[in-house]
């Protein structure tokens, strides 16, 4: 069973300052979880979680994982822009961007992050920018599929990210020879693995080719990011990640490939998105239409635009109509926004309990890559984001928008000289 962090009574509070639809977070839940994930990884002394600017690119949401010892991982101008102005500086950024515009490498490089090369060509557009930094590191790919005791998990041979084994050693020789002392190795194999072993499968990779790399370059092997990947059950009765055991994995997997090489320094790292901030993130809207042709529609007041994943990749996200959570699932809807899109459907074929005009619909796991894909197709505007805080008090971390935002790109006054 999936309970949602807020109930029908601390809505109803919260709309009368904020009208739905809006995203609100759980600032306990994120605490507690990134608590969970520093323990799970105290075994390594040089752990960091740089959480991922793009699940949630939001200051108040930012401050609470700074608090609790997290760095960034930035991958666009902007985001490296609010990270900064969020106090984030040098060492507790990572940038790991791909297709890096110019102006990007600059900041990056002005802010002295950890700037990780998506690409061998990147190397040279990098040192002709602005030198190589001391501390660099380097995006792996190692083609072919990947999988776990026989099951394919992702495909990274299709993948657009990272250098071949070949290129890896040779773009180390070179960043030395430019000045480079110490070294990074990042890898993003599979995305939302619902598995205790992705992460160590992926370490064990990492540590080997660590070891690979030190001993034909000679380079310094400083750090190892595992990147992102660990996922969150979205549909009830999925098994849940248990971070404790991953941890341990990882673990198994240093003592056995890294401390023999001599290599138990190495710092390990992580860019977990979703992990951090998926669960602890609701999408609250509000019944607003019913129709009933062939089948049987709930109209809400969020669209797509406020949550694209089931739009665009079928994502399965789990739906309490709230006060109405011990109520048997009698009723089958199509949950849907009011895009232009017939893929506007947060659920379709959904078993539910009698859903009434004015109801709050509670979607859940919405905390990341949730509002921050959102868009402004058919003029629909962003939501704002509430943190609910651990005294139970709310907090508002961004406004909605309004029109003027929508229409702050033209100047109307000149349209019709
Ligand atoms: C998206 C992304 C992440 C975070 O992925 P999650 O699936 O949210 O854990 C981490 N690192 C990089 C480079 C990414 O692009």
């Amino acid at each position: 069973m999936k309970k949602p962090f807020v109930t029908k009574q601390k809505i109803e509070e919260i709309v009368k300052t904020y009208p739905t639809p809006f995203h609100i977070y759980d600032e306990k839940g994120i605490r507690e979880n990134a608590r969970r994930l520093n323990k799970a990884f105290s075994w390594n002394k040089g752990y960091k979680e740089y959480f991922a600017v793009k699940a949630t690119p939001t200051p108040g949401i930012l401050k609470i994982l700074k608090e609790e010892g997290c760095g960034v991982d930035c991958s666009s101008l902007t985001e490296l822009m609010m990270s900064e102005a969020c106090g984030f500086t040098g060492s507790d950024i990572m940038f790991s961007s791909n297709v890096t515009p110019d102006e990007d490498f600059l900041l990056a490089r002005k802010l002295n992050a950890n700037i990780n090369l998506d690409d061998f060509t990147h190397i040279d557009v990098l040192d002709k920018l602005c030198g190589i930094p001391k501390t660099i590191c380097c995006r792996y790919n190692p083609g072919g599929k990947f999988a776990i005791a026989n099951q394919i998990m992702d495909n990274p041979g299709d993948a657009k990210y990272g250098m071949t084994k070949e290129q890896m050693i040779e773009a180390y020789k070179i960043l030395m020879q430019k000045g480079a002392e110490e070294f990074g190795i990042h890898s993003f194999l599979a995305s939302n693995t619902i598995s205790n072993e992705y992460y160590p499968e992926l370490a064990r990779i990492l540590f080997e080719l660590a070891v690979e790399l030190n001993e034909k370059t000679g380079a310094k092997i400083k750090f190892i990011n595992l990147s992102g990947g660990i996922g969150v059950p979205y549909r009830p009765n999925e098994p849940e990640n248990d971070i404790e055991v991953i941890g341990e994995g990882v673990r198994k997997a240093y003592e056995e490939v890294l401390v023999p090489a001599g290599m138990g320094d190495v710092a390990i790292y992580t860019e977990l998105g979703r992990f951090m901030l998926a669960p602890y993130g609701h999408l609250i809207a509000k019944a607003v239409r019913e129709k009933n042709i062939y089948k049987n529609y709930i109209g809400l007041d969020a669209c797509a635009a406020n949550l694209m994943r089931p739009a665009i990749y079928g994502a399965y996200h789990h739906i309490t109509v709230l006060g109405k959570e011990n109520e048997p699932c009698e009723y089958k809807y199509d949950i849907t926004g009011g895009l232009c899109e017939n893929n506007d459907k947060f659920a379709v074929d959904r078993m539910l309990p009698k859903i009434d005009l004015g109801d709050y619909i509670c979607i859940h796991d919405t905390g990341a890559h949730g509002f921050s894909m959102g868009y402004n197709y058919n003029g629909k505007l962003r939501s704002a984001e509430i943190l609910l805080k651990e005294d139970g008090s709310t907090e508002l971390l961004r406004r909605a928008e309004t029109p003027d935002d929508y229409f702050a790109t033209f100047d109307f006054t000149h349209i019709f000289d």
